[in-house]
């Protein structure tokens, strides 16, 4: 038997979605009917790390609804929030992606490619194959602590922000302002582009 509402005042049972909390529906196999901008932070400091970073992008863009726009030059970075010297220094790379994956999807998807490239976890910004930080969801805000949105240190890192500028001069951190403002703000001691050193956009 099917149950009849009037209009406007459908099963109390069924919570009406609001367009705005769309975000929020984040079921691995739900995805989003127009794609949003995403961008993507890219590090490794362990093992070959430029071909770790080609293969993180390539595997980006081998993820079914997601497609690699952009992809920053390589930098070579101090590592962060440590002691200096107590790990091989990183190279970062930032990609822009067009993706119909929600946010929560585009997280399990970033941390597949991460096991894919035998992250290990153990100490916190310990040393690492592959790490994948979403950085930004179109202009989404969150403070869940397993995904906060924007990232919660993309900021004050310029190992983010200036690959990031890069390949996207007019790029805003969503709720912090101007990427370029930004970078402004805190050191590039550390940060070294490697012209030498390059990865390919996907075909
Ligand atoms: P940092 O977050 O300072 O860059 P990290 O990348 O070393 O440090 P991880 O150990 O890779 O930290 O991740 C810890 C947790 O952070 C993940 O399990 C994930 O759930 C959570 N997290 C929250 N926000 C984000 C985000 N925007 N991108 C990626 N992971 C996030
Ligand atoms: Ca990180
Ligand atoms: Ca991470």
């Amino acid at each position: 038997m099917t149950a009849f509402f009037p209009e406007g005042q459908g099963d109390p049972t069924v919570q009406p979605v609001p367009p705005s909390v769309v975000e929020k529906v984040d079921a691995a196999d739900t995805t989003l009917h127009n794609p949003q901008r995403a961008v993507i932070s890219l590090g490794s400091n362990l093992g070959n790390r430029l071909e770790t970073l080609q293969g993180a992008v390539d595997a980006l863009e081998d993820t079914p609804g997601l497609r690699v726009k952009a992809v920053s030059p390589v930098y070579e970075t101090q590592p962060w929030g440590v002691d200096p010297g107590s790990q091989p220094s990183y190279f970062n790379a930032v990609v822009v992606v067009k993706t119909t994956l929600p946010p929560g999807s585009l997280l399990e998807r970033a941390q597949a490619v991460e096991e894919a490239f035998h992250r290990v976890r153990d100490e916190r910004w310990g040393p690492r194959t592959l790490d994948v930080d979403i950085v930004a969801y179109a202009d989404v805000t969150s403070a869940d602590p397993a995904l906060t949105l924007p990232h919660p240190r993309a900021h004050e890192r310029a190992f983010v922000l200036a690959p990031w500028l890069d390949v996207e001069p007019g790029a805003e951190l969503p709720g912090r302002g101007l990427v370029d403002g930004l970078l402004d703000a805190v050191t590039r001691a550390g940060v070294t582009p490697r012209a030498d050193l390059e990865l390919r956009l996907p075909e």
